[in-house]
């Protein structure tokens, strides 16, 4: 799943955020906003970065043999994303959980998953979805579930300007879809907030 693309030069990038510059009426050569073409294209080249990472090596190297057990949840993964509508981040926390059969996934490769995902532009429910199978498909579990909830500064600074609004979206998969027992006692999981040996 090669998915990395050969970046043109920043050149271009930074003659693009020139003619922006310009576009909202401000003079490019300024002193505070002479380095601001190559900051910009450098600070996008990281956001939409893929984590430097080939996808199958990430999760290749990460998985083990399952030793019975139950369900696995990752909790609070936090993210930035940027919106591809409006290229305005969107950001907050990723809940990932699985039930193992044969396999089961280093914890620590389940947050670099979602970064890989979130590192680039993106919509929510694209977000939510491709966690979830990418995670079905490494480790073939009994059922994966992916719930995130995100603030979208598209939807605080511009549009309907609703500065509270949290988005949900979720993905169930396998029994997190087929058995309501299965859901409930994630949700439990993912309200037993606060509770922290440390
Ligand atoms: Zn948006």
């Amino acid at each position: 799943m090669s998915t990395e693309k050969t970046r043109p030069g920043s050149g271009e990038a930074e003659a693009a955020v020139r003619r922006l510059l310009d576009w909202m009426g401000e003079n490019p050569d300024r002193p505070g906003l002479a380095a601001t073409p190559a900051r910009v294209a450098r600070s996008l080249a990281r956001l939409t970065d893929r984590d430097g990472t080939n996808l199958e090596d990430l999760l290749a190297e990460g998985i083990f043999p399952a030793e019975g057990s139950g369900l696995v949840l990752i909790r609070d993964v936090e993210f930035y994303s940027l919106c591809e509508h409006h290229l305005l981040p969107f950001f907050g926390r990723c809940h990932v959980a699985y039930l193992p059969a044969e396999s089961i996934l280093g914890f620590s490769r389940i947050p670099r998953l979602v970064n890989h995902f979130a590192r680039r532009l993106q919509v929510q429910e694209r977000l939510t979805r491709q966690i979830a199978e990418t995670l079905e498909e490494a480790v073939q579990p009994q059922g994966v579930a992916c719930i995130i909830e995100a603030f979208h500064l598209c939807m605080a600074m511009r549009g309907v300007e609703k500065q509270q609004a949290v988005a949900v979206t979720s993905n169930y998969r396998g029994v997190f879809d087929s058995d309501p027992a299965r859901r409930r006692e994630l949700g439990d999981l993912l309200k037993a907030r606060g509770n922290f040996c440390f």
